[in-house]
């Protein structure tokens, strides 16, 4: 005979797989932050609970998270965390290191935001010249960034970086084989190469956003579990501390989560590339690096990574040290971020401009830190 627990439990796993099928289908193309609006949502919940045998168990499923009561979720608090600090300089430019362009960005960006939305919460991972949350090691370091971004129950979160390609700013120093000479005697006789130095210039430039590489995203489900309290409150549910995060339950919505989470960050990184093309930068578009970001993966909330623009590129550098560069990029995240919470709060008509294109995989595949 079947304990009534283990029905109420059985019973429970198919609302949940219910679930997961109804808000996958509209979470992937469409990805807006309404979970909880969903009709279908609720639907199919009732629909599951009347049709199995496990009828009578409905009443009592009812004290389960799911469906989650209306309250259609908006943008309240953002992060801006400036890449790098203090004993982690970046990369080095001709005149500048990345660090001090990365804080210089992303204060101008939190001003701007503050002055555009003033209902918005804006933290940042530090304000100072310094490796946020007082570590010496960059590892824990960006272990303090993604910390201060759940505490804080950030809606998105936005890594400002500047990039490199590899080489040294300004020029680089190349060799190339002009021909070759005959060396040694006999049997050890054979040709080398002869090599003549040349300097390259280095003229890589232009604009990535980076959203967590997706079969990584086991990890971001950690942190989505980690951040449970956020998770309940995005449900709608404030009854939801009480379930164990490691319980199967907590693992499906950490599931639809991660799912929501890729689909925003994808269409909020398209929205910021998008701009960045309009002020005529150069765009390598959205990729999906194949090296973890562990400050991506480890926020339970949509997350990208703005690489701003090479310093390893003299004019490029120059452009990101200058006011008029740092506020036109600044004016670029801030449109892309208008556009990203009128998409969340059903405003956007579709102009055109916030279309959504699923992010290149892969990445470019060039040398870059994080
Ligand atoms: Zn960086």
């Amino acid at each position: 005979m079947v304990k009534h627990s283990s029905i109420l439990k059985m019973a429970g796993l198919l609302i949940f797989s219910g679930t997961l099928c109804s808000v996958s289908s509209f979470i992937v193309p469409s990805p807006i932050d309404h979970l909880s609006a969903n009709p279908s949502l609720a639907a199919c919940s009732l629909q599951l609970a009347a049709s199995s045998p496990l009828a009578a168990c409905r009443l009592q499923l009812a004290v389960l998270p799911f469906p989650p009561k209306q309250k259609p979720s908006t943008l309240r608090t953002i992060i801006i965390d400036p890449g790098h600090g203090g004993s982690d300089p970046g990369t080095h430019g001709l005149i500048s290191k990345e660090k001090d362009i990365t804080l210089a960005i992303s204060l101008k960006l939190g001003r701007a935001i503050a002055e555009e939305f003033p209902d918005l919460k804006i933290v940042y991972t530090r304000t100072t010249d310094v490796m946020p949350g007082n570590t010496y090691t960059i590892r824990d370091e960006l272990n303090a960034r993604a910390d201060i971004a759940n505490k804080a129950k950030g809606d998105l979160f936005i890594c400002i970086h500047g990039n490199s390609d590899g080489h040294t700013a300004g020029r680089y120093l190349a060799k190339r084989v002009t021909g070759y000479k005959w060396v040694g005697k006999g049997r050890r006789r054979r040709k080398r190469p002869i090599y003549e130095s040349y300097w390259v210039t280095n003229t890589r430039i232009g604009t990535e956003t980076y959203i967590w590489k997706a079969d990584r995203s086991g990890f971001k489900g950690a942190a989505i579990n980690q951040n449970d309290e956020n998770m309940g409150e995005n449900m709608g549910d404030s009854t939801n501390s009480a379930i164990d995060m490691t319980s199967p339950e907590a693992q499906i919505k950490a599931q639809l989560y991660e799912k929501k989470y890729f689909a925003n960050s994808a269409l909020f990184a398209t929205l910021v590339q998008n701009e960045f093309v309009k002020a005529g930068r150069v765009s390598d578009g959205v990729g999906q690096r194949d090296e973890g970001i562990r400050v991506l993966q480890a926020t339970g909330m949509p997350s990208v990574l703005i690489e701003t623009g090479f310093l390893t590129n003299k004019e490029e550098e120059e452009y990101l040290n200058s006011e008029d560069g740092q506020n036109e990029i600044v004016r670029n995240i801030v449109d892309a971020l208008k556009t990203y919470k009128d998409t969340l709060e059903g405003k956007n008509t579709g102009s055109g401009d916030s279309n959504s294109s699923a992010p290149a995989a892969g990445g470019g595949g060039t040398s870059r830190r994080r």
